[in-house]
């Protein structure tokens, strides 16, 4: 039973500088490039795994908006293969040097807040290729806490993962989402908060 880390959306649009940015994105960036090294580097390695998702949107319909809400609609953001989607580069490089296990992109012609919603390079859907790689306990961490990795830990227990999610390794948007998010819906759903 193999344990990942699944490090949810930490691409430069979502950190400071990109067009949907999240406060303290670039630091979680940074902070996460380090327990990727740390892991890597260790002897007995906390993390089997490390898995990745990434918003990958080409035509979201109304998830764009120029006049964005901020709650349904949002600012265009991640389009595929553009920069903004990239994941933020001191993790990008943690990742490489790593090693990734799976990594799934959502998003392509719609409004996709779960990583579970996402497919790997071959097309299978993120809980499959989870199941085919022996994973059976997730830590979810990344951006933002109360929308992509809210609904990525939600669909993890609710796909019968062990799952935690690690706290100081998320950064979120809303203030009362992000408490009602970690203090009712999570644990709520039987999510593990580090
Ligand atoms: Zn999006």
């Amino acid at each position: 039973m193999k344990h990942a880390l699944l490090i949810v959306d930490v691409q430069n649009d979502f950190v400071e500088g990109g067009s949907l940015a999240v406060a303290g994105g670039r630091d979680l960036a940074a902070r996460l490039a380090e327990a990727v090294s740390a892991n890597r580097d260790s002897a007995s390695p906390r993390f089997d795994a490390i898995v990745t998702t990434q918003d990958w949107h080409i035509s979201p319909g109304d998830h764009f908006s120029e006049d964005p809400d901020y709650v349904d609609s949002w600012p265009v953001h991640c389009v595929a293969e553009s920069a903004g989607a990239e994941i933020v580069p001191p993790l990008a490089e943690a990742l490489r040097s790593h090693g990734v296990t799976i990594a799934a992109k959502k998003g392509r012609y719609d409004a996709a807040y779960s990583g579970f919603e996402g497919v790997t390079e071959s097309g299978l859907p993120l809980a499959d290729a989870l199941r085919a790689a022996g994973i059976a306990r997730l830590t979810v961490a990344g951006i933002a806490t109360d929308y992509c990795v809210r609904a990525s830990a939600l669909d993890a227990a609710r796909e019968g993962f062990t799952t935690t999610l690690w706290r100081e390794m998320c950064v979120g948007i809303n203030p009362e989402k992000i408490e009602r998010t970690l203090h009712e819906e999570l644990p709520n759903a039987g999510v593990s908060i580090l």
